[in-house]
Parts: C-alpha cells; structure tokens; sequence
C-alpha cells in the first residue's frame, strides 16, 4: 500500500479518536524487506524507520544515513546488554526496555556518552511466556526504578498477543503510562495501527502494509 495511503488512514484515525492531527508517528517497519523497497520510502521523504535487530540495522543504515539526510532509526526489538554500543551508535530510540539487567548498562553507557536514545518500556500485557516485556503487574516498579537509576522514560510499548483483541491490551498499556505520567505510546502494526490510534498511540509500528509482505524467498 502507498504510503501516502497508509499516512491518510492514520490522518482519518486521529480525527474520528478527536486527537490532534500529527499526534502519531509513523514509524516505518522496515525489517528483512528489500533494499529497494525500503529506498523507495526514502526517496518519497519519509525518514522514521524501525528495525528489529540490531546486527541487520548496522548492516543496512549506515549508508543510507549517509545518503539520506535526518533519518531517525528506531529499534523495536529485543536488545542484549552486549549490543548496546552498538544500539547507541545506530538507534535514537529504543522501544523494548524490559528488565533491570540492561536498564543499568544503558544508564552506565548514557552517563559515559552525556546523551541517551529515547526509551520506552516494553510491557508484556498478554502475559505471554514466549514474549519480552515487564508483566503489568510489574510495570509501575520497573519504571520507578529506571528513574532512580537517571533514566528518562519516554514511554511504553506492546505487542499484544495475536488470537486476542487488541483494543484491550492498548488500553491496558495507556492506562498504565497514564498513572505513570508517560507520554508516549508505541502500540500498533499493520493490522490494528488504527485501534491503537483510537486509544492514544503517539508513535505506530507500521511494516507490511507500507512495505508489502516480508516472507519472500
Ligand atoms: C515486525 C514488527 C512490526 C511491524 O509488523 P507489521 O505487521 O509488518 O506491521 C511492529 N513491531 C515490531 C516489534 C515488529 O517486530
């Protein structure tokens, strides 16, 4: 799908959930997709993208970093506490903060760099066994405790589980931030960005719908 008709959809969301046009980022999928694909969303201007391992975005982003100017990175997935140079050298956002292990050493490598990625905080709200995140249960600590430690916490973010509506758990994760005082909101794929728009989305994960589908070859 174009992505001018995938920014439309999101335009028409923030105005049926009465919220202010522009109050939800893009960002761009752009994981295990084509090269030329990924050019082709570059080329037409946009310039938010997410990538979901770290090792794959620092075979790919910096060149196009340096073809195309202000292009801001995100990571959605998992981060191990050994990549994490590398993910303050590539990423201005982390989205999967989950455990205090690595809330430490992205304090510690903040501290020695004087700057840090926006972070959010990946809440598991199905309480999945397979999937990362701080259980709900768990969320108000965890956030407490990443601000004893210095860090700024932009916000949260989940995947809800696939068999269960989504409302739900998007609801659950905003009301959680809420109570919290936490601004951002990334919650949202191709099949449900507009449901996570109606419940206070600031930033959606949006990959095939804008890229096509990524199970080629
Ligand atoms: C792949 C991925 C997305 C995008 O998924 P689509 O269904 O292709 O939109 C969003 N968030 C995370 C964490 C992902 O890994």
């Amino acid at each position: 799908m174009p992505l001018s008709d995938i920014q439309d959809r999101i335009r028409k969301a923030e105005d049926k959930a009465g919220r202010v046009p522009g109050a939800t980022r893009l960002v761009a999928i752009s994981k295990k997709q084509p090269p030329e694909r990924v050019e082709a969303v570059l080329e037409e201007g946009h310039r938010l993208f997410g990538e979901n391992r770290v090792q794959e975005a620092a075979a790919k982003w910096p060149a196009w970093k340096a073809r195309f100017k202000d292009v801001e990175l995100h990571l959605v997935g998992p981060l191990q506490t050994n990549k994490i140079k590398q993910a303050f050298d590539l990423f201005d956002a982390i989205h999967s903060l989950d455990r205090p292990k690595l809330a430490r050493k992205i304090a510690a490598e903040a501290e020695a760099r004087g700057h840090c990625p926006k972070l959010f905080i990946q809440v598991n709200t199905g309480e999945e066994e397979q999937k990362a995140g701080v259980l709900p249960q768990d969320a108000d600590a965890f956030i407490a405790e990443c601000r004893e430690m210095g860090l700024e916490i932009a916000g949260l973010m989940c995947i809800p589980p696939v068999d269960e509506e989504p409302s739900l758990h998007f609801a659950l994760l905003a009301k959680i931030a809420a109570r919290n005082g936490l601004e951002s909101l990334s919650m949202g794929m191709s099949g449900d960005f507009e449901k996570a728009i109606a419940q206070g989305a600031t930033h959606v994960r949006v990959g095939s719908a804008i890229f096509g589908d990524r199970d080629y070859g």
